[in-house]
């Protein structure tokens, strides 16, 4: 009998990324969930090509989801559906909660039903602006709820405390990755992030957008490093009822990677100024000790290889041939 896995948000950036690993293993059978809110069909290309792998257009925050008939005999949950760039949170900021509140509930009531893993996909944003660098798991945070990040942090707070509760009442595999800034030209061009804008204004010869004066800084994990995680943790026992940080440690300031982008992209934009958005994070930087414990996991792509390849297929997306002309399709 084939290994029935769900992945919801299997038409984003992770959840495409994931899709794609998992359908390799024959023996795997993977279910993709998607309400297409943010996530792309084109996405999935590649994995449509594969019969051990269908689609569900549906919105796992209805209740009705649990039931679905597809879904009998689950074995793995991976619980990534959520806007996750700030710009389409923003725009989503009551989809956003359900999705990570009554969305995740629903994903552990499934689990429940048929004794599922469920791996949750938190996110570094549970640190709000933190008071502490690295972050280690132990570290609580410091969230405002009264402001544009909240609908986000918060609903992927209580999306843990979610699977605390049925871990600890039902004893349900559960385990947590709390995601720090990941990247690859996986991306939408228009999602809004730091990596994607950059480099597509770097391509594109536009102003690059610092925003405030670039002190702030990030840490950036190509997909291939996160979704390696992502697997490891469903895979080893040891990481039930665990939260861990998943993410690349080399921190950098906002403006450096301005220019990094600039000079690996060979680009004549303009760096320029915007102003700084609410709440933004002042620093971010994963403590990964447990992941390496637990999971024997580190990222192994360091920024400047992972932006080299970002870039080189961001151009390919975008029509760009090798020689930097626009190609002109007949
Ligand atoms: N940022 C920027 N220019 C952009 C997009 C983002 O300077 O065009 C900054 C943003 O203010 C933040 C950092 O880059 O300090 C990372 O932003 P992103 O939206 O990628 O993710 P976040 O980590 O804030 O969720």
């Amino acid at each position: 009998m084939p290994k029935k896995i769900i992945v919801t948000g299997a038409a984003g950036f992770l959840g495409s990324h994931l899709v794609r690993e998992l359908v390799k293993e024959k023996n795997n059978f993977v279910i993709g969930v998607d309400n297409l809110s943010t996530g792309l069909l084109s996405n999935l290309e590649e994995a449509f090509n594969n019969n051990n792998f269908s689609f569900i257009h549906a919105d796992v925050s209805q209740k009705e989801i649990i039931g679905h008939r597809e879904f009998k005999g689950v074995e793995e949950i991976y619980h990534l559906a959520s806007p996750a760039s700030p710009k389409f949170y923003q725009a989503f900021p009551l989809e956003t909660i359900a999705v990570n509140t009554l969305g995740t509930w629903n994903m552990l009531e499934l689990a429940k039903r048929n004794r599922a893993k469920v791996l949750y996909t938190s996110t570094s944003e549970v640190y709000g602006d933190p008071e502490l660098n690295p972050q280690t798991e132990q570290y609580r945070g410091n969230v405002n709820t009264w402001g544009p990040r909240a609908c986000y942090d918060e609903s992927k707070r209580l999306g843990e405390v979610l699977c605390y509760e049925y871990y600890r009442l039902y004893q349900i595999p559960v385990k947590v990755a709390r995601i720090f800034n990941t990247y690859s030209a996986g991306l939408r061009n228009d999602d809004g992030r730091v990596i994607s804008n950059f480099v597509v204004q770097a391509i594109q010869s536009k102003d690059i957008t610092v925003y405030g004066d670039g002190s702030q800084t990030r840490s950036f994990c190509y997909v291939d490093d996160t979704i390696k995680a992502l697997l490891l943790m469903m895979e080893k026992e040891e990481a039930n009822g665990q939260i861990i940080n998943i993410g690349n440690p080399q921190e950098y300031k906002i403006i450096d990677l301005a220019y990094l982008i600039k000079k690996l992209a060979v680009s004549d934009s303009r760096i320029i100024f915007k102003e700084l958005p609410e709440n933004d994070p002042k620093i971010r930087r994963p403590a990964i000790d447990k992941a390496k414990r637990i999971l024997g996991w580190y990222p192994v792509i360091d920024l400047e290889k992972g932006l080299r390849e970002t870039i080189r297929v961001y151009k390919e997306k975008m029509g760009i041939s090798k020689n930097g002309e626009l190609r002109v399709e007949n």
